[in-house]
């Protein structure tokens, strides 16, 4: 499975797409009501195949004729999507769905079989980078850049709107993506930093410190500016509109920017190690503790794409148990110091005397624990006048690569 992601044009006919969206707001919002009331009268909720046989019935009533312009899937997908966030509720403990204005409504889906593509034939003089398509969703054409050729066969479109206005359609192709690189046969464990987040975002198990830019900081300034200036404008006016675009636009500019940077980043990575060590943590608890900051550096996001790399790469991403102590234990003869705060950057093993980095011991103990509990071998710190200068494999698996302290 392969998705791309293409901008539609600007071009009039984008006008009908976005009251098609407002149909699936509007029918989402009807059904959530329908559920609520038929869930207060007889304390049961509905389920997907009766709501969906009671909108092929309400779209025959004069009343809701406009029902019929998008396609009939995308409408019952809407209902289906409403049905499993009313089960997530029960199996995942999530929140009760919530009524939205029917402009904020984002997502609509296709089936692959209904979205045609085709090559338009460009009439401008000079040559695009990349050739015009079209696509027809709800009998209508709208023209796209295709800047990933389409390799295999489309099995769904799912056509998303943002706050500016503007129209995406994701492509999900059958087509698996294989990348092949040569094998490094290196194994590295991560440690998570939030203190001194921008200087300190990861760090490696032989002592490096991979930084983040923190780019929901760099552009705080502008944002508040911008919010500044929307909050003093009247509600309901065009200028309003035309500032609310802009706080949308930085938003939006920020976004991708951490985006770009976590692609690059989880290349960078999967081009150096084989095997890579991550701890699972509780980000929602961390974000309750550290606000801002934590989802400024959108760890769990940065996981995702690591993760969709290392398959493309064959790479392995990891994860060590959540109660698996790293942090206070020293890596070296396993001392636990249970006097340890979050203040203390380099502290003194009281048993071994090794001088630890904080960041480094962890991710030691993080490499240390994923190699023995994967049976890959085992990981000896090197330590040289007291201090861990990086470390032995011995291993076991063909997958790694032993490397000796004197070689
Ligand atoms: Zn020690």
């Amino acid at each position: 499975m392969r998705n791309t992601k293409h901008k539609l044009f600007h071009d009039k006919s984008l006008k009908c797409l976005h009251s098609d969206f407002d149909i699936c707001g509007i029918v989402r919002n009807h059904f959530l009501g329908l559920c609520m009331r038929y869930k207060r009268r007889y304390g049961k909720g509905l389920s997907y195949t009766k709501m969906s046989a009671h909108l092929t019935k309400l779209k025959k009533l004069e009343k809701y004729k406009h029902w019929n312009i998008p396609y009939a899937w995308s409408l019952q997908n809407v209902v289906k999507r409403l049905a499993h966030s009313f089960g997530e509720m029960k199996t995942l403990g999530r929140g009760h769905p919530k009524f939205k204005s029917c402009k904020k409504h984002k997502g609509m889906t296709f089936d692959g079989g209904q979205a045609l593509i085709e090559k338009v034939l460009d009439k401008q003089k000079n040559e695009r980078n990349h050739p015009t398509y079209r696509i027809r969703l709800n009998r209508r054409w709208y023209r796209f850049a295709l800047h990933r050729k389409i390799q295999g066969k489309i099995t769904q479109v799912h056509v998303t709107r943002d706050a500016l206005g503007d129209v995406y359609i994701t492509l999900t192709e059958d087509f698996l993506e294989v990348k092949y690189e040569p094998k490094t046969g290196q194994a590295e464990g991560f440690d998570f930093g939030i203190k001194d987040a921008g200087k300190n975002f990861l760090t490696g198990s032989d002592g490096h410190r991979y930084t983040s830019p923190m780019f929901y900081k760099q552009n705080a300034d502008d944002l508040a500016k911008a919010q500044k200036v929307y909050s003093r404008k009247v509600k309901g006016s065009k200028n309003q509109e035309r500032c609310r675009k802009q706080v949308a636009r930085i938003h939006k500019k920020t976004t991708n920017q951490r985006t770009d940077h976590h692609w690059k980043f989880a290349i960078d990575l999967c081009r150096q190690f084989d095997i890579l060590f991550f701890e699972d943590l509780n980000l929602r608890g961390m974000k309750a503790l550290f606000g801002k900051q934590v989802s400024d550096l959108a760890f769990g996001e940065f996981l995702q794409k690591l993760k969709h790399q290392s398959k493309k790469r064959s790479r392995s991403v990891l994860k060590i148990g959540r109660w698996t102590p790293t942090t206070k234990c020293c890596c070296v003869c396993g001392h636990k110091n249970k006097t340890l705060t979050l203040a203390d950057r380099h502290w003194t093993c009281p048993r071994c005397h090794t001088h630890l980095d904080r960041d480094q011991n962890a991710a030691l103990n993080i490499l240390k624990e994923g190699v023995a509990s994967f049976g890959l071998g085992v990981v000896r710190p090197i330590i040289l006048l007291g201090k861990i200068v990086g470390c032995s494999v011995e291993a076991t698996s063909p997958l790694l690569k032993s490397t000796n302290a004197f070689a």
